[in-house]
């Protein structure tokens, strides 16, 4: 079973299912979305999940049409995004999966318009906690 929430933790749920896919999209509306470089997402099967609490809180955005993106409508925290021509389907936002998973992502979706600050270079500095300097 696979337990999350959202930053605020009003909102949880659990995934009785397998992960399907793991993507990370950089796409326009991913990074505006997110605040950040994309959103790591994971195909998950509508009729395993389930909310556990707040669901009411939950708000969709419709970022383009048939496509919603949902949130916590307290805190903010992006939760999953669905297009209602496949209601079989969730695209779950993997940061706020609270389960230990190991499941990692096949690839980097929607590459070609990065920015700058937001490439894959592999050579960049690794740090395990922040950088240094950071006060
Ligand atoms: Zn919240
Ligand atoms: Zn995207």
């Amino acid at each position: 079973m696979i337990q999350g929430s959202c930053l605020c933790g009003a909102v949880r749920y659990q995934y009785a299912g397998e992960l399907g896919v793991i993507t990370i999209c950089h796409c326009s509306d991913c990074r505006k979305a997110q605040g950040s470089t994309g959103v790591a997402a994971a195909v998950v099967e509508a009729t395993k999940f389930q909310w556990t609490s707040g669901a009411q809180l939950i708000r969709e955005y419709a970022s383009s049409p048939g496509k919603k993106r949902a949130f916590c409508g307290d805190c903010g925290a992006p939760l999953y995004s669905r297009r209602e021509d496949l209601p079989q389907v969730l695209r779950l936002r993997m940061g706020s999966i609270d389960t230990p998973i190991q499941a990692t992502p096949s690839a980097h979706i929607f590459v070609s318009n990065l920015p700058a600050w937001a490439a894959l270079d592999e050579d960049w500095p690794r740090y395990e906690r922040q950088e240094p300097g950071r006060r």
